[in-house]
């Protein structure tokens, strides 16, 4: 069952990545400018969230000094996500004192960057220098002058991410959550890193099989099932 969910949208990465390419071939032609490469690390701080079956593809994959990194990085979002109170803190609270996502390579390199999800593939930075930036710790005028150098055709005002790419990055992920819905009546969504260490540590991929009331059961006697880290839709 989930072989063919991972080939999907494993498929559907490839296809991503080049409908990406083409975009951005037509926006250098036109004039603009993507700032994305390797070594360019810096979105890598943000909050990176993927469905489950995103998670099993990153998990089957990792060596083993990855997968001790993923869990020593939940075991960081294990201790602080009660400081979360809302979606705001916990934002800040990832960048400030979780940090970077530990598939990160010393040399500023994706070390999963094959398997990885749609909200990374469809992060299109057209500002140089903020990404990761805390947009909350500019001045008045900085905002403003911030906001006005956005080409709102092109961005996700007011942020400085190609609107395009997330949107269809949005809508190719939802295509995953519903075939894991139809397969096996919910869905699973949540923190990368997190996911990836669930799967190493309650051989999730297995519960699920079970049902929803099993997988809920499981994540509940664990204390796992812990908001802004794990989104359990079982309608
Ligand atoms: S999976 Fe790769 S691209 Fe995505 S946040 Fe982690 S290191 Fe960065």
């Amino acid at each position: 069952m989930w072989q063919g969910l991972k080939d999907k949208v494993r498929r559907e990465h490839t296809l991503f990545d080049d409908e990406v390419r083409g975009w951005i071939g037509g926006y250098t032609r036109s004039g603009g400018n993507i700032f994305c490469g390797k070594g360019c690390r810096e979105c890598c701080n943000l909050t990176v969230n993927c469905t489950f079956t995103e998670a099993l593809c990153v998990a089957e994959n990792l060596s083993e000094s990855q997968a001790a990194r993923a869990r020593e990085h939940a075991d960081l979002l294990r201790r602080h996500i009660h400081q979360a109170t809302d979606l705001k803190t916990y934002l800040r609270l990832h960048r400030q004192q979780i940090g970077f996502c530990p598939f990160l390579e010393e040399d500023g390199s994706c070390g999963v960057y094959g398997e990885r999800p749609f909200s990374c593939r469809s992060l299109l930075a057209t500002k140089e220098s903020r990404c990761g930036a805390d947009f909350s710790s500019l001045s008045g005028e900085e905002k403003r002058a911030f906001i006005e150098s956005l080409d709102p055709a092109v961005v996700a005002f007011p942020m400085h991410y190609v609107a395009a790419s997330q949107e269809r990055g949005q809508e190719l992920e939802y295509h995953a959550v519903r075939r894991m819905k139809e397969r096996l009546g919910f869905s699973l969504y949540g923190n990368l890193p997190f996911l990836v260490f669930l799967e190493g540590h309650l051989r999730l991929s297995t519960v699920m099989l079970d049902g929803y009331e099993a997988t809920a059961m499981a994540l509940e006697r664990t204390g796992l099932l812990l908001p802004y880290l794990v989104t359990f839709d079982g309608l």
